[in-house]
């Protein structure tokens, strides 16, 4: 395993990443583009790219757009509706492990911004087998989610006959410089496939998984390529032709528009997340288990590349969170009907050797990603990370005292 010596990524990163011989990875060097790029020049090539799906009639949506109640949500259609003009049809996938602030996040978003929105509720059973399976097998909670979220998208364009949808930042590019903001890729099956869903799509399942049937994956299925070449369905990414900067987006949003953001033990970020109880806290552990890095680590170093905070700074902040104990287990194990013992066992069958060594009966020493890290103290830098870095909480996730999901809610007043 290479460290890169600017951000605390590594080659072991699941996505893929070189580092070259200066030491600095891919990541931290597509990075580079953010302050090179003439962004002026990029934001007027996409207006030319969406001038042709303007419906001037108004007999149909310009676009869809995902949406959630947190990740750049706001943003993305503050660019949309706002900047560009265009109308679009909001789409949202319902997780179930809701938020109340979520739920106050999406309600207010609809309508700040005055838009029509779809949501897809695919049916509590089928949602729950197939998260005990890939749990199971996959050590992942979050399988439907990531393919619910991502094909969902996809169906409401064939379905309306609405051929463009915008996406936020592109994960692969952001994190590992899989690609150059000039290359301007595109959303494709294969990188849903091979990495939002592990390289199983939904018709993969029920030969995997004997417990599933048809029924419980078709709202899962990815529309064929003929139906998606006829109308000439596009996704493009918003990140390629704007200078992305979650922290200063959310910001933004946060006075523009009043989003709510909270605070979490698992990571210093406040912003992205916030409609989830289970993303940062069991998921974000599975990581660690799995991957030997949690969510903290694409965070410090997102705010190290954008020079918010010191190599050094960011380490700190990862040894600081890690290793902070989930606290909505309880909310999870009553949804999915096991007990904590039982979930525990399950979790701790996904501990990758590469990383956690079980000294005795339940007790792991952890050879992760920071505990790797060496970081000479003479750096020069202070401890204590400046004024800029930091962020804003404006709520609690909970916003009231329930102990269980809120697996449907439409609005709350804002
Ligand atoms: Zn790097």
């Amino acid at each position: 395993m290479e460290f890169c010596k600017r951000c605390l990524y590594t080659t072991a990163h699941p996505l893929g990443l070189t580092i070259d011989e200066d030491g600095v990875c891919s990541g931290c060097r597509i990075h580079e583009e953010k302050d090179q790029l003439d962004w002026q020049e990029r934001w007027t090539r996409l207006e030319k790219l969406v001038e042709p799906y303007r419906n001037l009639n108004g007999s149909n949506y310009d676009c869809v757009v995902p949406v959630s109640g947190a990740n750049d949500s706001y943003y993305i259609v503050h660019l949309v509706k706002k900047r560009l003009g265009l109308n679009p049809l909001l789409v949202t996938y319902n997780r179930y492990f809701n938020t109340p602030l979520g739920i106050r996040n999406l309600a207010n978003l609809r309508i700040r911004f005055n838009c029509d929105i779809l949501y897809q509720n695919v049916n509590p059973e089928s949602v729950r087998r197939i998260v005990r399976s890939s749990l199971r097998r996959f050590g992942s909670m979050f399988w439907p989610i990531l393919a619910g979220q991502s094909v969902f998208p996809v169906q409401t364009a064939v379905r309306y006959r609405i051929p463009l949808i915008i996406w936020g930042a592109h994960q692969g590019l952001e994190q590992v410089g899989m690609f150059s903001h000039l290359h301007e890729v595109e959303m494709t099956r294969r990188y849903r496939k091979d990495h939002d869903l592990m390289g199983y799509e939904a018709d993969d399942l029920p030969s995997v998984f004997d417990t599933l049937k048809q029924r419980d994956i078709s709202q899962f299925r990815y529309p064929n390529d003929q139906a998606l070449s006829s109308l000439g369905v596009r996704g493009i990414y918003l990140g390629n032709f704007v200078r992305w900067d979650p922290k200063a987006q959310h910001e933004d949003m946060i006075s523009l528009y009043n989003y709510a953001s909270a605070r979490f033990e698992r990571t210093f970020d406040t912003y992205d997340h916030v409609d989830c109880f289970s993303y940062m806290d069991l998921h974000d552990q599975l990581k660690l288990f799995k991957h030997g890095y949690s969510k903290v680590t694409d965070h410090a170093t997102r705010e190290i590349r954008h020079g918010r905070l010191t190599r050094a700074q960011g380490l700190d902040l990862v040894r600081r969170h890690e290793q902070k104990a989930p606290e909505h287990v309880g909310r999870f194990c009553e949804w999915l009907g096991v007990q904590p013992t039982a979930l525990r066992f399950i979790l701790d069958q996904h501990r990758n050797p590469d990383y956690w060594h079980e000294t005795s009966p339940g007790q792991w020493v952890f050879n992760g990603w920071s505990a790797r890290q060496h970081i000479p103290h003479d750096s020069g830098a202070p401890r204590t990370p400046s004024s800029s870095a930091a962020f804003i909480a404006t709520h609690t996730r909970e916003l009231y005292a329930g102990d269980k999901y809120i697996t449907i809610g439409k609005g709350w007043p804002c």
